[in-house]
């Protein structure tokens, strides 16, 4: 009797996990057509300085809307992306889109730096630097309006490697930002030489500010550590006045989340910018 019940135990586990397999399977394919279109968007989402209000950057994020009008969790697409090799054209097309978004935003005179996700597949790729830099000669934009964030995670996970692809584009003039930071394991040991300017505090630390005192020690850390190394810090995920004073009161200067202002389509965007008095 016992054996019986395991083994319904086993089938409905088993099932669950197949149509979950099932589910990647029919993304996956149907991503592939999607970026061969060129129907992935961006939108983009600003970085204020917390004393002042002022908009000093914005972080472009990838959005995909599937024919039945419902979008894909960028959490659940770039996983499939990245697992099936997919990531690096998928990355192209974002970055040419948040270039075009880069060149209205100048052309509206709005001089302002944008960051892009980077993968540790893109950097790793022979072809991933070349491109970035030919669109930065095809459309005209000066390096130092660009930002490449890879989260913390992968950018330890090969350290050697991964710091020598992102010297090249130090080189160029682009800036580097470490996403994600305090979820990894290894980045205490390497903190002093990492190749970077700013570093983003994870949105799970600033989420937890109201009720977990042991984020409060961890955000502290991180700021001291981050000041002494000369690095930019910015919180993510700031959804609250309280996590704002907070934050603004221990040190940090730049912040990100739906308090300012949730990711945007470049058109609410340039509306957003121009009801906007501070900029
Ligand atoms: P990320 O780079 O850490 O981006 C920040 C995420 O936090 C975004 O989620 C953003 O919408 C969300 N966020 C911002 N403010 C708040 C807030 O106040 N509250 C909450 N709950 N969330 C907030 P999103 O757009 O779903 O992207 C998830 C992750 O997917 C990104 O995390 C990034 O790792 C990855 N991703 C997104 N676009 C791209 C891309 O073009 N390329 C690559 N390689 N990865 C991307
Ligand atoms: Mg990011
Ligand atoms: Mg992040
Ligand atoms: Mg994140």
């Amino acid at each position: 009797k016992q054996a019986s019940i395991n083994n319904i135990n086993y089938l409905q586990h088993s099932q669950q996990e197949t149509d979950l397999i099932d589910r990647r399977y029919r993304l996956m394919d149907e991503l592939r057509n999607t970026i061969r279109g060129g129907k992935l968007s961006v939108m983009l989402q600003p970085k204020v300085c917390l004393s002042t209000g002022k908009v000093v950057g914005f972080e472009s994020l990838a959005r995909w809307q599937r024919d039945d009008g419902c979008f894909v969790p960028p959490d659940e697409f770039i996983a499939i992306a990245e697992a099936s090799g997919l990531i690096i054209k998928l990355d192209c097309l974002i970055f040419e889109k948040t270039m075009e978004a880069l060149k209205t935003l100048i052309s509206l005179g709005y001089r302002i730096p944008v960051a892009f996700n980077a993968s540790s597949f893109d950097l790793l790729h022979p072809d991933y630097f070349n491109f970035v830099a030919n669109c930065l000669v095809s459309f005209d934009i000066a390096p130092e309006l660009l930002d490449l964030e890879v989260t913390e995670t992968q950018s330890m996970s090969d350290y050697e490697r991964i710091q020598k692809c992102l010297q090249r584009f130090v080189a160029l003039g682009i800036k580097i930002s470490i996403d994600d930071f305090g979820t990894g394991y290894s980045s205490l040991a390497h903190i002093s030489n990492i190749t970077a300017n700013s570093i983003k505090i994870d949105r799970s630390f600033v989420s937890k500010l109201e009720t977990d005192k042991n984020s409060e020690h961890v955000i502290n850390m991180i700021l001291k550590l981050g000041k002494q190394f000369d690095f930019s810090i910015v919180a993510e995920g700031i959804e609250t006045e309280y996590q704002k004073q907070w934050l603004s009161n221990a040190g940090c200067d730049i912040g990100q989340g739906y308090l300012f202002a949730r990711p945007m389509g470049i058109h609410d965007l340039i509306e957003w910018l121009a009801a906007d008095k501070r900029r």
